[in-house]
């Protein structure tokens, strides 16, 4: 699980310093998880020179690995303990799921990605560094029902509204970071489940790309968001 190569460690560290304790990122979790998790191996090689640059990187198929701080704020919002059950709907490059498999070392991590290529991608390269994340190909807006409840769960695409089966499948006590808004831009939304019911604050503004699916947009339709039944 840990990296060995020395400059990565150094830009690591870096990353950490930089562009998470300076702008306020303080969970001392977190800040580990993001200084050891080696980045650089979730984008493609041609990438990973720029993988500790303070943006979000292509990971083929018009998707993203985010910014580093993003996966880090959304983290530290959950305030993880490390026995957590987590979902993380939009895989992607798996990064962000090695960060919280990291925060959970008692808990486990799930994550749901739509893109087949990506999602097999991400689980071959979450087995290879040792992160212990059950992938699966789907509609992760519909959650993972076999595995509900979840202690924490991260939607990492933009939805135009809250998906309830999201909501359905969190545990009492349970914490939900989503970001909701348009497709050019979003507010994260931590949502808190006390019983029945669901202490809703809005977060930071964000910019994440598009969730394709019953609860985000229709495939290459531009505007029109998935019809509600
Ligand atoms: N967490 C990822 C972020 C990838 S960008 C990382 O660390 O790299 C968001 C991802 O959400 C994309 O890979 C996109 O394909 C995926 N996505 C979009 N709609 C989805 C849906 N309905 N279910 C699951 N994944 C979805």
């Amino acid at each position: 699980m840990v990296d060995c190569s020395h400059d990565s460690q150094l830009e690591r560290a870096r990353m950490v310093r930089e562009q998470l304790e300076a702008r306020g990122i303080c969970d001392p979790a977190v800040l580990r998880a993001m200084g050891r998790v080696p980045r650089e191996h979730f984008v493609e090689e041609a990438m990973s020179p720029r993988a500790y640059g303070d943006h979000p990187l292509p990971i083929g198929h018009g998707q993203t690995i985010p910014q580093p701080f993003m996966v880090a704020y959304v983290a530290q919002l959950l305030r993880l303990s490390g026995r957590e059950r987590v979902l993380d709907v939009g895989a992607g490059s798996g990064y962000q799921a090695a960060v919280l498999a990291d925060l959970v070392p008692d808990g486990a991590v799930y994550a749901v990605e739509r893109i087949p290529q990506l999602a097999a991608l991400a689980a071959r390269r979450l087995l290879e560094l040792g992160y212990s994340v059950e992938v699966c190909c789907g509609d992760g807006s519909l959650g993972w029902a076999e595995y509900a409840p979840f202690d924490a769960i991260v939607v990492d695409a933009a939805v135009p509204r809250v998906p309830e089966e999201l909501l359905a499948q969190l545990a009492d006590g349970g914490r939900l970071v989503v970001p909701v808004g348009d497709q050019s831009r979003q507010r994260l939304l931590l949502i808190e489940r006390r019983g029945d019911q669901f202490d809703i604050r809005p977060d930071i503004e964000c910019v994440y790309v598009d969730l394709v699916g019953r609860y985000g947009w229709d495939e290459g339709l531009g505007e029109r968001p998935f019809p509600m039944v």
